[in-house]
């Protein structure tokens, strides 16, 4: 059963490097909807840019092209998705490998997966060579906060 979207928003941009902090400081601002934790909010902004930063340098290393970001969310759960139409990835298993880069020459360390990974509840990564990439990943945000507020006593 599809659970009840609460809110959704689209944002396209050109891969720029400049757009990096857009986009993390775009959604960020989106999920405070949640209201997430100062935790949160960093483990989302942490995550977009590392997928945004993939999009902008991996997919398009010759030109410019489009990456797409949508966000949803949902009752205790912001869904993330980033998308380009740029060269893609060949075998998605060794990408996501702790250390693995095609651009160790560019400074890169491979960790861009492995940080998705931890930070975000569940990561999705689909590719189809020459069409694109599209990473889908979840964060839950918790509600503790209410309970403990309605369970303050005034003495
Ligand atoms: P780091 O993120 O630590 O700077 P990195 O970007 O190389 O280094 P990952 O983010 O883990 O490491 O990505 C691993 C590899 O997957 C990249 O080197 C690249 O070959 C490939 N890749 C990732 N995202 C994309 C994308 N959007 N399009 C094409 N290839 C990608
Ligand atoms: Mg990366």
């Amino acid at each position: 059963m599809d659970r009840l979207v609460k809110n959704e928003m689209k944002i396209e941009f050109l891969s720029k490097s400049a757009n990096e902090a857009f986009a993390r400081i775009a959604v960020a601002a989106f999920a405070t909807q949640l209201d997430p934790t100062i935790e949160e909010i960093a483990d989302i902004k942490t995550s977009v840019s590392e997928a945004v930063t993939n999009s902008i340098i991996h997919a398009y290393p010759n030109s410019e092209g489009i990456v797409r970001v949508r966000a949803k969310l949902y009752e205790d759960e912001i869904e993330i998705e980033v998308s380009d139409n740029g060269e893609g990835i060949e075998n998605i298993e060794e990408a996501k490998e702790p250390l693995y880069t095609t651009r160790g020459n560019l400074e890169r360390s491979g960790m861009g997966f492995t940080i998705m990974e931890s930070f975000m509840d569940s990561l999705k990564v689909e590719s189809i060579v020459g069409l694109g990439t599209k990473i889908t990943m979840g964060k839950k945000i918790k509600k503790e906060k209410e309970f403990s507020v309605n369970t303050y006593e005034i003495k």
